[in-house]
């Protein structure tokens, strides 16, 4: 979530906010060679699919897959039971726009870019990816099973992160990295002079032409990146790709089975995105009704990285000293502009992915601060079943990925369970008490990581 306002003091954002890591656990009792069998009780259970909430469902899960849910399933011998009886289940929440090697935070001097140069030539990718892992256990734990992370992680850091994870040495959300992103002349490190090309190469693919479009995501490819970042326009220098460049990194995405996801703020950019074939607009900030339109008739999905109230206003008490800060009426007319802009989507039948791009400490864990965008939906409007059809079954089609989204045979064991009834009360996604990922559990109570 990039929070834009312009208030007195600059607001600018940084620096990580480290939780500290757990360590894995691994499953108890479970023989080599077998995979262990787990039968879930759940008192409620989330249907992503048609966006309905079912009651008493169990979920049989084997090994890393769940293979069967229904209503009063036999116990199969040796299995172990968990009871979710008096919680609601969901599958594991997604983040469709992470950038968990970059955090930054709000200061009265410096511009963003400015801590982001820092960021690069002072932090540097290896220390950045492992501030990376703590990041991710924390979205682990905030209920994130999977992240898209759309760069922003220094010369390919995600690709380290993103393996760790799978390996298992690094807990952490799946993780579907870019790598850096495809962008402009630039990057949004603006105001970098010419002569320092290579900070701006450490976190941006800078593209000069299609076939060099091409050529970057044939690089991404091969670092094994599962999408493409494209910058269509960068916010502050309006600098903007061409259509030429790119329907040429669609075209070789395509072929290299691989989703698009454009960053795009103003009306043309957007629109130029969309008629380049891109997987998803992020961002969005100028659509116009028949921009939203075209993305629904073209089937584009929006990611709105959208702010709360909430964090909001924990930003502005972080930036702005006290008697500086804008007024109510700022404040309103700020968070309507992004309700806005979700309702006009909805209208126009765009699908609606959920993703918080934030990549900056509000001085919490930053998995919780992510999962405030879904009340941010919420306070815009969207009923709350599509706000977790957002976070769930609409985030993993834009991934491209049937394992992911729905508790159903075949998909991944990633799921999650809260304390309550989010459809009917909001809040409890707040309350994640029960977090597995591919058949392991990583939370189990309230306050409880599994260590
Ligand atoms: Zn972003």
């Amino acid at each position: 979530m990039k929070i834009r306002i312009r208030v007195p003091a600059t607001i600018a954002a940084a620096l990580a906010c480290i939780t500290v890591a757990r360590g894995a656990h691994a499953q108890p009792g479970t023989p080599p060679g077998d995979d262990p069998v787990i039968l879930i009780h759940a008192g409620r259970l989330f249907d992503s699919e048609r966006g309905v909430m079912l009651q008493n469902r169990d979920i049989l899960i084997r090994g890393t897959r769940i293979e069967q849910v229904g209503a009063g399933l036999p116990v199969p011998a040796g299995a172990r039971e968990i009871d979710l009886r008096n919680r609601t289940v969901l599958p594991g929440l997604i983040d469709a726009h992470t950038h968990l090697l970059q955090s930054i935070r709000p200061t009265l001097r410096d511009t963003e870019t400015e801590q982001m140069v820092v960021q690069a030539v002072m932090e540097g990718t290896p220390l950045r990816a492992l501030r990376g892992g703590a990041r991710a256990g924390a979205y682990l734990r905030a209920g994130f099973t999977t992240v898209r992370d759309l760069g922003n992680s220094g010369r390919f850091g995600d690709a380290a992160l993103a393996t760790a994870i799978r390996e298992g040495s690094v807990d952490g959300p799946r993780m579907f990295f870019s790598g850096p992103g495809l962008s402009p002349e630039g990057g949004q490190y603006v105001g970098v002079l010419a002569e320092h090309p290579e900070i701006v190469g450490n976190d941006y693919r800078i593209i000069r032409g299609a076939d060099d479009g091409r050529a970057a995501v044939r690089e991404a490819a091969n670092r094994g990146a599962r999408v493409i970042k494209v910058y269509a326009d960068n916010t502050p220098n309006r600098a903007r790709l061409s259509a030429d460049e790119l329907r040429a990194v669609v075209d070789e995405a395509r072929r290299s089975g691989l989703p698009v996801a454009a960053h795009a703020t103003s009306d043309d950019a957007i629109r130029q995105a969309v008629e380049a074939g891109v997987t998803t607009v992020e961002h969005a900030y100028d659509a116009s009704d028949s921009t939203f339109r075209l993305m629904a008739s073209r089937g584009v999905a929006y990611v709105p990285t959208e702010t709360s109230a909430a964090i909001l206003d924990r930003a502005l008490e972080l930036v702005a000293p006290a008697g500086e800060r804008p007024d109510s009426a700022w404040r309103a007319s700020y968070l309507a502009r992004g309700y806005d802009r979700i309702r006009r989507a909805m209208q126009a039948g765009v699908t609606i992915v959920a993703g918080s791009d934030f990549y900056q400490d509000f001085g919490m864990p930053q998995g919780e601060a992510s999962r405030q965008m879904l009340f941010a939906y919420r306070q815009a409007g969207m009923p709350a079943a599509r706000v977790l059809q957002a976070a769930t079954i609409n985030a993993a089609r834009a991934l491209g990925d049937d394992r992911l989204g729905a508790i159903k045979p075949g998909a991944y064991a990633d799921l999650i369970a809260v304390d309550g009834d989010p459809v009917a009360d909001f809040e409890a996604v707040g309350r994640v008490r029960f977090v597995m990922k591919n058949g392991k559990v990583y939370v189990d109570g309230e306050n409880a990581p599994i260590r």
